[in-house]
């Protein structure tokens, strides 16, 4: 039986283009640059790290600027 205080949390890789990867905690969704075993902020045990493709978002908006530029 999984303790429910500290069970289901993860770290959300969040990866930028232009800055510092971060690690999100899926439980109370603060940020940190380096992903520890348990959330510094709420104290949940961390499981897998999941990734986020945020930089793909980062990459269209980029190439959206891109295309406004007229050569
Ligand atoms: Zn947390």
């Amino acid at each position: 039986m999984p303790n429910r205080n500290t069970a289901n949390a993860h770290w959300t890789r969040r990866t930028h283009l232009l800055r510092a990867d971060e690690y999100i905690c899926s439980r109370c969704r603060r940020s940190f640059a380096q992903p520890t075993a348990f959330c510094p902020a709420c104290g949940a045990q961390m499981g897998k790290t999941k990734s986020d493709a945020h930089w793909l978002l980062e990459a269209e908006v980029l190439n959206m600027i891109m295309d406004d530029e007229e050569w």
